[in-house]
């Protein structure tokens, strides 16, 4: 018998905060309509729709992206635990289990990969961007000194990031935040860090809008796209 759907803290998390936006109606019937999984994860739907981030980000982009390339990664994930260990446990579970692990990289890629993309979905948001406010403005200051200093260190990754890979906000042990790019689907949270915000810099992200200027999509995300209130919302104490 098909085990239910398995929910991670994590992705409770996510979800909850799309949902506190408003912008999910009905998780359960989103979920079943979005996913006919078959097996233990499911595509969580996107926190807003697929046209909402034009001009940063075209719906087609969005529809391949989130439609194709996500749903790909949870379906190979479906079918590389199936019948293992690895079956029951959350998603982030499977990643740390597998984080370096050359006997099971396939099944870290897809379980990385799923893991990043719901990051990513939940980093950004319609007519966000720009400098953030409250709490998570004081951390960036405590640790980069300034805000633009935070952005050139963040968009410098994303632009270096040489094939593909993430650029990342994360916060470490010792509360200090961090700039750091992860190659293909390695992730900081498989390491221990508290992630708080991500760009995903795969081709598959941009290409069909900006081409080869990846410095244009990252700038316009971090103009127009980040999700602070999320960010904030990640933020361990
Ligand atoms: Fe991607």
């Amino acid at each position: 018998m098909r085990p239910p759907p398995r929910v991670t803290i994590t992705r409770r998390r996510l979800i909850s905060a799309a949902l506190a936006a408003g912008s999910m109606v009905s998780l359960g019937g989103a979920r079943r309509a979005l996913s006919q999984a078959s097996g233990p994860f499911s595509l969580p739907p996107l926190p807003y729709p697929e046209d909402a981030l034009i001009p940063v980000i075209s719906s087609t982009t969005i529809g391949f992206h989130y439609g194709k390339h996500h749903r790909a990664y949870v379906d190979n994930l479906n079918k590389a635990v199936e019948g293992t260990d690895l079956a029951h446990k959350s998603l982030e579970d499977i990643v740390k289990a597998t984080a370096g692990d050359p006997a099971r990289v396939g099944v870290f890629n897809n379980a990385a990969q799923d893991w990043n993309h719901i990051f990513y979905w939940n980093s950004m948001r319609p007519n966000g961007g720009g400098a953030p406010n409250g709490a998570i403005a004081d951390r960036v200051k405590d640790s980069f000194g300034d805000f633009a200093t935070f952005r050139q260190e963040f968009a410098t990754a994303a632009v270096t990031q040489f094939g593909s890979g993430w650029a990342w906000l994360v916060q470490g042990q010792d509360k200090k935040l961090r700039v750091v790019k992860t190659a293909n689907a390695d992730t900081p949270m498989a390491r221990g860090l508290t992630c708080l915000l991500t760009c995903d810099v795969w081709e598959h992200a941009y290409y069909l809008d900006y081409q080869n200027r990846r410095p244009d999509y990252v700038n316009a995300w971090l103009d127009k796209l980040v999700n602070w209130d999320f960010a904030s919302r990640q933020l361990a104490q």
